[in-house]
């Protein structure tokens, strides 16, 4: 089994719905990962991108990674099973590169991590969650739905409040029973506000998280904190700076319900970290880990299983990112759940088209892969890179 081409390109992608609203130039990478395995008269392609929330990594993949993959032979890429082996791909991909000083290498690397799964379920026939689990080799029972969150409530730049109440009713009305939206744009007391609207309309504030985009410094942290507590809200998500363990544990001592960190941090070294001096309650906090930041599905089991080891249940694992690939990988590896972009990000985030959640639960697709076929304009975006 074999790469015999790479298609990439970088893409713009929006924080909001309506994309002519600036958006901080936020980009992604989208990929196509040929192989050599053949059906229905047409070669087997993996599509990947680079998740949400970050920037394109066109020089990485081009320069260094993609090169690797390509010039890998038959043996370094092929499992014992003849499929594709996405493991010893990432092998090859790794070659050379020293530890630490991720940067955001790790993008790069995931973009095409999540292609490479892409193809080698698809030559296998299985959709990503199972052929995660089987070759994970996971005994637990995989369940059919898996819950998920919608995430949105970025400020808008007129109108605020009005038009995030349009949005969380959009969002309710199409079956999302738990919401995250975004704070520290703004001024505590205008949050406050925004949280007030948002929480108005659902049934209470434990169904509402709050996501402060590592906004904070020691000392609105603290402000913030003790603003939110009284609130009941389901969970207060990267707080300060991600590397601020000091804050971020002086903000767990005092702010009792639960907080979710580690969307900006990529590597277990960095995991272990967090756990040893961020503070974080094992009984209760969230653990945000965007597997396609994290060097792919290799790099986030190894989080996994560093932080399994010290004591973390897997309920814990809620995954940044919001789109398909993410769900497959909650699912194969029974995670508490994942956050889903119905509205935003498109056409990368969310479900396969036509595709509700029922009660704020998701049934995945059954089409071998990860199933970005089933999205039309995603289809498409992955269509244009191959011409
Ligand atoms: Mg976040």
């Amino acid at each position: 089994m074999r790469i015999i081409d790479i298609r990439e390109r970088t893409v713009a992608i929006s924080r909001y719905d309506d994309a002519s609203i600036p958006s901080g130039g936020l980009t992604t990478s989208i990929v196509a990962v040929t192989t050599d395995a053949v059906r229905d008269h047409g070669p087997i392609v993996g599509f990947g991108f680079s998740s949400i929330g970050r920037f394109g990594q066109a020089g990485l993949i081009r320069e260094r990674f993609a090169p690797r993959l390509l010039g890998a032979s038959a043996i370094d890429l092929t499992g014992r099973d003849a499929n594709l082996d996405p493991f010893r791909a990432w092998d090859a991909m790794m070659r050379s590169e020293k530890p630490g000083g991720h940067g955001e290498r790790c993008v790069a690397v995931g973009t095409l991590d999540m292609a490479i799964w892409d193809a080698a379920a698809k030559i296998a026939g299985l959709p990503l969650y199972r052929f995660l689990a089987e070759r994970l080799d996971e005994k637990r029972l995989i369940a059919p739905d898996l819950p998920v969150y919608a995430s949105g409530g970025y400020l808008y730049p007129d109108d605020d409040l009005s038009r995030l109440a349009d949005e969380v009713r959009r969002l309710t009305d199409a079956g999302y029973t738990r919401l995250k939206i975004k704070i520290g744009a703004a001024p505590l007391a205008q949050d406050l506000k925004r949280i007030e609207t948002v929480v108005s309309l659902l049934p209470t504030g434990h169904h509402l998280a709050v996501d402060a985009m590592n906004s904070y410094d020691a000392t609105t942290s603290l402000a913030a904190a003790s603003a939110l507590a009284p609130l009941g809200l389901w969970w207060f998500e990267d707080i300060c700076d991600p590397h601020d363990f000091e804050t971020h544990s002086a903000v767990a001592s005092v702010y009792a319900p639960p907080i979710a960190a580690g969307e900006a941090l990529f590597s277990a070294a960095e995991a272990a970290l967090l756990d040893r001096y961020g503070g974080l309650r094992r009984d209760r906090d969230i653990l945000l880990f965007d597997p396609a930041h994290c060097y792919g599905i290799p790099g986030y089991l190894r989080i996994v299983k560093e932080l399994e080891v010290r004591g973390w249940p897997r309920s814990a694992f809620w995954p940044h990112g919001g789109h398909l690939c993410n769900l497959h990988i909650v699912k194969a590896l029974g995670l508490g759940g994942a956050e889903l972009n119905p509205l935003r990000f498109q056409p990368f985030g969310g479900l396969a088209d036509r595709a509700m959640p029922v009660d704020g639960r998701i049934a995945l697709p059954e089409a071998p892969g990860i199933g970005f076929e089933l999205k039309a304009d995603l289809l498409q975006a992955f269509n244009d890179l191959r011409r």
